[in-house]
């Protein structure tokens, strides 16, 4: 696997060899041809950050086509979503925003041109009477009963499908060329179909619409497209593109296919993903647990770890399923790096001091140790306080660290403490009374005696109430796809976790929708969209545990 900063990928040595050999005058044009029937997933950034990257580094330009041609599927909430979903990823195509819809009546003029050669014919099969005569990959198809109607009446027919004369169905447009031919893309395809169904960019001009075989190629040429990178599903396309611009005789990219981008744990397909949607499994397309980049923005991921993720992965001939947790270790790496560091409790235990935190006490805490230019900044501190309930053990196990009766412990950035009382209800604990070293505000032991655990915390009357939302795997196979049954069987009913009762520090209050932030101890976490004046949700982007490097470990022994 080579990063396309490092070393040469094959896309980039095909593109060399144009340069050097003079294929295209030196020039590059690439181009990112989203369908909008649904939002993009990572895969789709793989081809996004492939296609402008390409651009960027060679001095040339990318664009962005739409390719519409399925308007029963397509429309402009998806149009909407794929242009902001880019945008955040940090792309950008200046004005080169194209729809293959604007090209439908150069296509069409293109589809009567080849009825006059001869190459195209209007054919009445019905659509199960035309599977049947396609035959099989191992036997030859059967000519259609309409495969030598005159010019004439091909292009009076195909005059009239246009004009709406005809039911969806009826007929269609199909390529001339070989019914026997071994690859099945090139028996006659078809070029147009009968939809009578409103565009979301023509509105009701059209009742024909052509294929995206039909569509595909033509549009890259009419754009001065060099290199055509799509995923490998394509490779079988590329002779019926290349006969398509050379019965036309018109200019020519190179067709170049890439491997699909698969990620363990997550389906990573429209369809699939629409169906998750659509039968409610998730709760919308930007669900945090979706492999969508809409999804993964509301999860927290930094649009700066997905591109390092992809540059890490490179690109291939051959199709594999990347890790899941490399990603993850990525974005906890970037967030590392960049997130300030607040407390909060997920689930309180009531804490109350003796001995200091009378009045308002402020301790000066850094924002984020790995990044000192980040500064300082002041949390509340009080003799109520909150911990988490799971720092706690009123008969502690061998090798628990943290708080328990007659125990010592370091309230993170503020006072050692020890445990002098556990107060209960009904056997419950409900809450402790700890005494602190007064001189040892700060965390540090006055006499350098050492307390081996440190814990975080929140000041009760300072705490902001949260609701948090805890994510995993959407999925509990690494391959939905591959079980038997359904995949939506194998999803985690406990992927989502969500807690009513957190208690944070006040300063996340000022924090924005989507910023991210580190909670000691606990992970890095941001602000759901959901917030509101009623209160603050959060989202947990990832757990601060490296899975990553413990899988690297394994696969080294
Ligand atoms: P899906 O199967 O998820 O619907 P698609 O290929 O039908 O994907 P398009 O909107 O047609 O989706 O794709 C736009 C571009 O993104 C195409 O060039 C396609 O090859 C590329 N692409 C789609 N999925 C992946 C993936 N998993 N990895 C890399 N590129 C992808
Ligand atoms: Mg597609």
């Amino acid at each position: 696997m080579s990063g396309r900063g490092s070393g040469r990928d094959f896309v980039h040595e095909i593109i060399d060899d144009h340069n050097r050999n003079g294929r295209f005058d030196g020039r590059i044009r690439t181009r990112f041809p989203p369908e909008p029937n649904g939002y993009l997933h990572i895969g789709h950034a793989k081809s996004i950050a492939l296609n402008f990257g390409i651009a960027e580094e060679y001095g040339g330009k990318c664009n962005l086509r739409f390719d519409d041609t399925n308007p029963t599927k397509e429309g402009d909430e998806y149009v909407n979503s794929i242009i902001e979903d880019i945008r955040w990823l940090g792309f950008d195509w200046e004005d080169r925003l194209y729809f293959a819809s604007n090209y439908f009546d150069q296509l069409y003029d293109w589809a009567v041109e080849l009825i006059r050669m001869g190459k195209a014919y209007v054919d009445d099969l019905s659509a199960e009477e035309m599977s049947e005569h396609r035959g099989t990959l191992t036997t030859p198809g059967k000519d259609s009963p309409f495969r030598d109607r005159s010019m004439e009446e091909n292009l009076d027919l195909f005059d009239r499908m246009r004009k709406g004369e005809f039911k969806d169905g009826e007929r269609v447009l199909r390529a001339k060329i070989d019914m026997a031919h071994p690859n099945m893309n090139m028996r006659d395809p078809v070029m147009y179909r009968i939809l009578h169904v409103p565009h979301h960019n023509t509105g009701d001009k059209w009742c024909i619409y052509p294929s995206y075989d039909w569509t595909h190629g033509q549009s890259d040429s009419i754009e001065g497209i060099t290199q055509s990178i799509c995923t490998l599903e394509f490779e079988n396309h590329r002779p019926l593109y290349d006969w398509f611009l050379d019965q036309l005789d018109i200019y020519h990219p190179q067709q170049i296919e890439f491997a699909r981008l698969n990620i363990s744990y997550t389906v990573m397909s429209k369809r699939r993903l629409l169906q998750l949607v659509e039968e409610k499994h998730v709760n919308g397309w930007d669900d945090p647990r979706m492999p969508t980049l809409s999804g993964m923005r509301r999860r927290g991921y930094p649009p700066s770890a997905i591109r390092e993720f992809l540059s890490r992965v490179g690109v291939a001939k051959v199709n594999s399923t990347i890790a899941v947790e490399l990603l993850e270790h990525i974005v906890r790496e970037d967030l590392n790096r960049t997130a300030p560091r607040y407390m909060g409790v997920l689930d309180p235990l009531r804490v109350e001091i003796e001995g200091v935190g009378d009045r308002d006490d402020f301790m000066d805490v850094s924002v984020n140790p790995e990044d000192p230019s980040a500064g300082t900044r002041k949390v509340p501190f009080s003799k109520d306080i909150f911990i988490e309930r799971s720092d706690f053990m009123e008969d502690p196990v061998k090798k628990f660290h943290r708080l328990s009766p007659g125990k010592e412990v370091r309230l993170r950035n503020a006072y050692l403490v020890t445990c002098t009382d556990v107060v209960k209800d009904d056997g419950e604990v409900v809450a402790l009374i700890c005494k602190a070293d007064p001189d040892s505000r700060g965390g540090n032991a006055p006499d350098g005696r050492r307390v081996k655990g440190t814990i975080h915390w929140v000041s009760a009357p300072h705490a902001v109430n949260a609701e948090v939302r805890l994510y995993d795997k959407l999925f509990t196979v690494e391959d939905p796809l591959s079980e038997k049954g359904d995949f939506p069987d194998y999803i985690d009913e406990d992927s989502l976790k969500t807690l009513n009762d957190c208690k944070v520090e006040p300063a996340v209050s000022d924090l924005g929708i989507g910023e991210s932030f580190q909670f000691e101890r606990l992970g890095y976490f941001c602000k759901d969209p959901d917030t509101s004046d009623d209160g603050i949700v959060l989202n947990r982007t990832i757990t601060l545990r490296d899975t990553w490097a413990k899988i690297q470990k394994q696969a080294q022994k």
